[in-house]
């Protein structure tokens, strides 16, 4: 079995300091949260950067370079840049594709429409085709994020004309609102449906956080994990760090002889060229 590649979604843009105070918001928050996740066994980091008022996400490209440049310069992680922004507000697409100016290994391609965070998070075809055509400029590899199961017939499609290249490397996000159900069986029908020699990593939405990873371990997939998607560590109990999610899936890897990659290994799997 592959090894196993550990993306830290270190704190997105919805979850507030009024749900966890441990969410971090400011670039060196993420910068420290990002190491920690790296020295406890992450290979990937997904980066959002927060507005200093509103504490919401923004696509500015200085509070990125403030989060980038030191993680470029202390780590070794491959990062991975947003480019929604903050779901459900639809920032400009220009205002969205900024993070590719950073030219980060990874950047998120999110697939398609869908009603989330209480509006709909837009991504017609023409927003697609832009992010695509930008990220295959850039030299920045799409993470295809699939909130539903239309999103993997667009990518294929987007394939097929030649807009997205091989391997296709699709990040599940399962569990939304309304988006496809974080069900083993959802999770076993995505996998079966993305060309063979696809590469796939998986995230439940809040408590399906764990179950996602655990059979992501089994099934030879990957594991996202972090703020962004769930706040607590246990019933009730606010994880105090994303590090600390780190440290479980590591800990159940090792028990159940999962090896973990490092981010050389990881840039080897997902052909990226540091
Ligand atoms: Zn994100």
């Amino acid at each position: 079995m592959d090894k196993l590649i550990i993306t830290a979604a270190i704190t997105g843009s919805r979850n507030t300091r009024e749900s966890s105070s441990h969410i971090p918001y400011t670039p060196e928050e993420i910068v420290q949260s990002s190491i920690e996740c790296w020295n406890a066994g992450a290979a990937v980091v997904h980066i959002h950067v927060r507005d200093p008022d509103s504490g919401l996400g923004v696509q500015d490209i200085e509070l990125f370079r403030q989060v980038v440049e030191p993680l470029r310069e202390k780590t070794d992680l491959i990062v991975n840049l947003t480019t929604s922004g903050i779901t459900g507000r639809n920032l400009p697409f220009e205002d969205r594709l900024k993070s590719l100016e950073l030219k980060p290994e990874l950047a998120s391609f999110d697939a398609g429409s869908i009603n989330l965070g209480g509006g709909v998070f837009i991504n017609p075809p023409d927003f697609l085709d832009l992010a695509a055509e930008s990220m295959n400029r850039l030299g920045v590899k799409p993470e295809i994020e699939v909130f539903d199961t239309g999103m993997i017939t667009t990518a294929l499609a987007m394939r097929d004309q030649g807009k997205l290249a091989d391997p296709l490397y699709f990040q599940f996000v399962l569990g939304t609102p309304f988006g496809v159900s974080a069900k083993p069986k959802s999770l076993l029908h995505l996998t079966e449906i993305i060309p063979e020699n696809s590469i796939w990593s998986v995230t439940g939405i809040g408590r399906a956080h764990l179950p996602m990873s655990m059979l992501a371990l089994a099934m030879g997939g990957h594991i996202r994990l972090g703020m962004e998607d769930n706040l607590y560590y246990s019933r009730g109990v606010l994880a105090s760090s994303n590090a600390r999610f780190v440290e479980r899936v590591v800990r159940i890897a090792n028990e159940s002889e999962r090896k973990i990659a490092s981010p050389a290994e990881a840039r080897a799997m997902l052909g990226l060229s540091k």
